[in-house]
């Protein structure tokens, strides 16, 4: 069976055309149904991207979250107002499925688990490194990927904007559950969310535990940030207790999922879309193409990873958060290559690591 779409005229924004940004659907806060019992909720976050989807499932006994945004207090607005609209309450939630660690995707995980009681589903690689980077250890996670960079050429970053908030205030905003209350899923896991079957598939790349969700009776595919419509999800090598090849898994993730008969594919940045299989062909040549840019400038002579990113990348370094993702997504590359045999590593005698074709 398909999925039906339905009208988008249930869904209108109610901003005024002078208020509405570029992408009026894409960046609007606001809720709608988008298939039967399905509800995206679409909340704003501090991040260039601007907001973030998360999907309520709705079943004839309670209901269940995939994602929890960031606790801010517009988007803890945005989120009072779209459960209302689906006629949700906190304590009818039974399940909270976190596709992966990022904060935009975890930050009310602890406080909807605690107000609900809720099962919180989640990779253990993810379930991990959330541990590891919100409970206690973000300073010093900073600092080993500042570290992590400094060979690659990265000028000495400043402190992130969340490590150097009090912890009050940035447990307002992020906050998560204990190791305990975390129910791990591995790859190829069935759960049942709202009275339906779920299949989990692990689609390591943008996350290393990056999950997605697969109904089979009617092709919905939660895709969280592993296919977006219309950007490309980063792609980042950033620290050495990364899986060693981000680029080469998500390559294998995106095959994973090119044939699966979704009907509907439900992001979490963006609008949903329907043809899995031609995004993920875009994506794919998208990385093909940045691959050959960096072999033709690594033809000239040897550079490191930041050089690359201030060719590849440009006037987009404009601050230390792009700087950090610019040179993760040119070592995730460059380690592709590198595992491929097109690429070698050299050192330098004062420590920076170039890289050559080979
Ligand atoms: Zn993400
Ligand atoms: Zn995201």
């Amino acid at each position: 069976m398909k999925v039906t779409l339905l009208s988008d005229d249930t869904t209108k924004s109610r901003a005024t055309a002078a208020e509405r940004p570029k992408h009026p659907a894409e960046l609007t806060p606001g809720t709608e149904e988008v298939v039967s019992g399905v509800w995206k909720i679409t909340l704003p976050i501090p991040f260039p991207l601007r907001t973030v989807n998360i999907y309520a499932l709705v079943g004839r006994d309670g209901w269940a979250l995939v994602d929890a945004a960031m606790g801010t207090p517009e988007a803890r607005a945005v989120l009072a107002e779209g459960l209302e609209r689906a006629g949700l309450e906190l304590r009818d939630l039974r399940a909270l499925v976190l596709s992966h660690h990022h904060p935009d995707h975890i930050g009310l995980s602890a406080e909807l688990q605690e107000q609900s009681g809720a099962t919180v589903y989640m990779h253990p690689i993810d379930a991990a490194i959330m541990q590891a980077m919100w409970h206690g250890e973000h300073q010093r996670s900073f600092a080993q990927a500042n570290q992590f960079f400094r060979p690659h050429g990265m000028p000495p970053l400043e402190p992130t904007v969340s490590s150097q908030l009090p912890p009050e205030v940035l447990n307002f905003v992020i906050r998560v559950p204990t190791a305990e209350a975390i129910t791990c899923v591995e790859d190829g896991a069935e759960i049942t969310l709202a009275g339906e079957h779920y299949r989990v598939i692990w689609t390591p790349g943008h996350s290393d535990g990056h999950i997605v969700l697969f109904r089979e009776r009617d092709g919905l595919l939660l895709a969280a940030d592993h296919v977006l419509p219309r950007i490309t999800p980063n792609i980042g090598l950033y620290s050495e207790y990364n899986r060693a090849n981000p680029l080469g898994d998500y390559i294998q993730s995106l095959e994973k999922v090119r044939h699966l008969p979704a009907s509907l594919v439900l992001p979490g940045h963006g609008e949903p879309f329907r043809n899995l299989a031609r995004r993920v062909r875009e994506l794919i040549r998208h990385h093909a193409q940045r691959e050959l840019e960096i072999l033709s400038l690594l033809g000239r002579r040897p550079q490191h990873a930041y050089q690359l990113a201030e060719q590849v990348f440009g006037p987009r370094l404009k601050n230390d958060e792009a700087r950090r993702m610019a040179v993760a997504e040119i070592l995730s590359h460059l380690e592709h290559l590198r595992l491929g045999g097109y690429v070698r590593q050299e050192r330098t005698d004062d420590g920076l690591i170039l890289y050559a074709a080979v």
